[in-house]
């Protein structure tokens, strides 16, 4: 059987691990490929050790590797045959995947190349032209949406919304055709509230590629992680929503959203 020939082998990039066989990522089975760095720093970030752009390492731990595009792929390949029989596919996430957009591109226009199906996962807080360059090797976008106040995003993500926000009204205007996902993860006491959720919502309806939204619950995996990484968790006190909860955002939301799920 002759190996495909390979567009950018030799461009690298910094990947954080690669994780096989998940199922929140995306349809079917997905090999997920988590890269290093993200320009965000989201408190509840459950892969801070996602954020850092450098290889971080501590006596006992090493976060983050340089693959090049080649080897990259010749991980993902071994998965094809899960990705038929599942219908699923690779999912490239983060850290931020736009910010090392050269090496995403490459590995995304391989995949796609190889008819694997293609994910991202992306806060979109990056150009638009950086953003609009990669969406022709996607399949399906998962976009946060993590608030609509911009004094509370950056107060808790450390940046301003307004081009993340812009970035996905853009989407209404351009060709490609990808299935777009907007999730928002449910911070009890942070972006909870009936009149954020409104907004959030109402925002929502005006994307014209919207699938569906997706609410996450706010969790505490990775906390450990931190100390790890000799960092303090700030939101330690903070429970998570409950099922019911949960059922109150979805109503609020499908307010202005024909399809809503958590
Ligand atoms: S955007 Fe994602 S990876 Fe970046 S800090 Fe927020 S939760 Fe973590």
């Amino acid at each position: 059987m002759s190996v495909p020939v390979i567009y950018d082998a030799e461009r690298k990039g910094t990947v954080l691990r690669i994780e096989r066989s998940s199922v929140h990522d995306g349809p079917g089975l997905r090999t997920v490929l988590f890269l290093k760095g993200c320009p965000l720093r989201c408190q509840w970030c459950s892969t801070p050790e996602s954020q850092a752009f450098e290889i971080e390492q501590s006596d006992t731990y090493s976060y983050g590797t340089i693959m090049s595009v080649e080897e990259v792929m010749r991980e993902l390949r071994k998965d094809s045959l899960f990705f038929f029989i599942s219908t699923g596919g690779i999912t490239v996430s983060g850290g931020e995947i736009m910010a090392q957009p050269n090496f995403t591109r490459a590995v995304l226009k391989n995949c796609r190349n190889e008819c694997m199906h293609t994910a991202i996962e992306t806060s979109f807080f990056a150009q638009w032209e950086t953003i609009h360059s990669i969406l022709p090797f996607v399949n399906l976008a998962f976009v946060d949406v993590k608030f609509f106040t911009k004094e509370l995003h950056e107060k808790y993500c450390g940046v301003d919304n307004t081009l993340i926000l812009e970035n996905l009204l853009k989407t209404n205007d351009i060709e490609e055709k990808f299935q777009l996902v907007v999730r928002t993860p449910i911070i009890p006491g942070l972006n909870d509230s009936e009149e954020e959720l409104n907004q959030i919502g109402q925002f929502c309806s005006r994307l014209k590629k919207l699938s569906y939204v997706q609410l996450l619950p706010y969790h505490k995996l990775g906390t450990a992680t931190y100390s790890k990484l000799g960092r303090e968790y700030l939101l330690g006190d903070i429970a998570s929503p409950t099922a019911s909860d949960m059922e109150k955002h979805v109503k609020i939301i499908e307010r202005y959203v024909e399809n809503v799920i958590f």
